[in-house]
């Protein structure tokens, strides 16, 4: 017996195929079949009547890793119709943890992401770490990339140099062993201590690493403001030389003064002899720890360090000297939905609150954002988190992101001279599930796991904003995960139906 029945859709299967009317069939977790499916019995019979069914969103750009472990029903994210999320981004992961390392200096230097206190650190390696998350019970799929800043931490610590021939060697075998273990890949930071103080020669080792299992390289650039291209150029490099695939995490030409980065950028990516691609939000503002404004030779040592720096008169001379020059005006830097003023303000706060302080950062341009979404070599990922408006991860004002990225990417930029439907969902679902090895995720098609949504394309619409982040999106009305439903009728469930996903990635001989 068939477990459910969706009749009468417009199906985008997220291959990039034309859209057509068809019946989904589920059973046991997988997709049964697809097409005109009229007189088959199911125990739940859902009438779609126009309504578009495709593939759940495959968010490759996610920072639910402690998220998750709090808030398993996953809502802001399960909301908006993603199923499967790419954790570990931005080099900010929560492992390999050695027994030498400082877990607290580590979970300082990745304060961005930690976004539950009680959340318990209670692993040492992926293996660990997955337990946690499943004994979390996640209501959506997860898979990991292993965080350059705790691999760095584990072989090196926090001191704002190279690293040695054997801090390198022993890099490359915790990476090794949580990709022998299923991790997708590594990601970097380079604006995040202590993953800025590696040398390009560290970032060419690893990523050859990562090539040798046929993962992917995620990518904060070392600059999105005046350096970008040169950024661009640094990961085209390594990943000509290491035949790593890459993937630049949420392209953007960010400050005033560098509007029309984000088209040379694309063409750097163009020309690359290797395979390089990019992760984009449909968001004209930023969001990360205020303190990766400061110099990178502030952050020397951990966080702890860099706080009691920011007492000295001298220290903030030397900082306010070096800003005289910023990408940046302060009232496009918004911390807890107020803009910042003054140099002093921005370094009152990162001294009393150090990385724990996010800030939201406007200034960027709408050509830049639809140049990024409309190139071949782009996906989607929200940069976000997965929230609970009603827990401990409901404070304050993050971006809106972490909860309306995939309805506004529908609402805004699908239509005559953006992208087409099949386009937009193609991005959010076949494209990344393939980039990161989710065989069997990201299409719909008869053997495929059953991670499917049924929306409104009339109704669809992000209604999360800058000043209240904590809404729901409209017109996500069902959201099914390994064939459970999650969502039902814009309700959650309580279905805690995901899976941890292992790369099945194909190795290179
Ligand atoms: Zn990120």
């Amino acid at each position: 017996m068939t477990d459910l029945l969706i009749k009468g859709a417009l199906l985008v299967d997220g291959t990039g195929a034309p859209a057509r009317t068809a019946d989904v069939a589920v059973s046991a977790g997988r997709i049964e079949a697809v097409g005109d499916l009229g007189g088959q019995a199911a125990a739940q019979v859902v009438e779609a009547g126009g309504r578009m069914v495709c593939p759940g969103f495959v968010d490759v750009h996610s920072h639910s890793d402690l998220a998750l472990i709090s808030n398993p029903r996953a809502h802001s994210k399960i909301r908006q119709g993603v199923t499967t999320e790419v954790l570990g981004n931005c080099g900010l992961g929560v492992l390999p943890l050695e027994a030498g390392t400082d877990t607290a200096a580590l979970r300082a230097a990745v304060a961005f992401i930690d976004v539950d206190p009680a959340v318990d650190w209670a692993w040492r390696d992926l293996a660990g770490y997955r337990a946690a998350l499943t004994a979390a019970g996640p209501s959506v799929n997860t898979a990991s990339l292993v965080g350059h800043l705790p691999l760095r931490a584990a072989a090196v610590g926090f001191a704002d140099r190279p690293a040695t021939t054997s801090e390198r060697a022993r890099m490359c075998e915790l990476l090794a062993a949580a990709l022998d273990d299923g991790a997708v890949g590594l990601s970097t930071g380079l604006i995040y201590a202590p993953a800025s103080y590696a040398d390009e020669a560290e970032l060419v080792t690893l990523a050859g690493v990562v090539a040798a299992y046929g993962g992917v390289f995620a990518w904060h650039l070392r600059d999105y403001t005046d350096g970008l291209a040169e950024s661009v150029r640094q990961a085209v490099r390594v990943a000509e030389a290491s035949g790593c695939r890459t993937q630049i995490s949420h392209l953007a030409a960010v400050g005033r003064r560098n509007w029309g980065g984000v088209a040379r950028a694309l063409r750097l990516i163009e020309a690359a002899d290797a395979d390089v691609r990019a992760d984009v939000y449909p968001y004209l503002a930023g969001s990360a720890n205020l303190s990766q404004l400061l110099p990178g030779w502030a952050h020397d040592g951990g966080e702890a360090a860099m706080r009691r720096r920011l007492r000295d008169p001298r220290v903030r001379g030397r900082i306010r000297a070096e800003w005289a020059d910023r990408w940046w005006d302060w009232p496009d830097v918004f911390v807890d939905g107020s803009p910042l003023a003054t140099d002093d303000d921005a370094l009152d706060l990162v001294a009393e609150g150090g990385n724990a302080v996010a800030m939201v950062a406007f200034g960027r341009s709408e050509d830049d954002l639809l140049a990024a979404l409309a190139h071949p070599a782009t996906v989607i990922g929200s940069d976000g988190f997965a929230l609970d408006p009603a827990g401990p991860t409901g404070r304050g004002t993050p971006h809106p992101r972490s909860y309306g990225c995939y309805p506004r990417l529908l609402r805004h930029h699908v239509g005559p001279g953006r992208l087409t439907l099949e386009q937009a969902v193609h991005k959010c679902t076949g494209a990344p599930a393939k980039l990161f090895g989710l065989a069997g995720r990201g299409s719909i098609r008869a053997g495929a796991a059953a991670d499917l949504l049924l929306l409104d394309l009339e109704k669809i619409e992000d209604l999360s904003t800058f000043a209240h982040p904590h809404r729901y999106p409209a017109g996500i009305d069902l959201v099914v995960v390994n064939g459970a439903v999650v969502i039902d009728d814009g309700v959650h469930t309580g279905a805690r139906p995901g899976r941890v996903l292992r790369s099945q990635t194909e190795v290179n001989p």
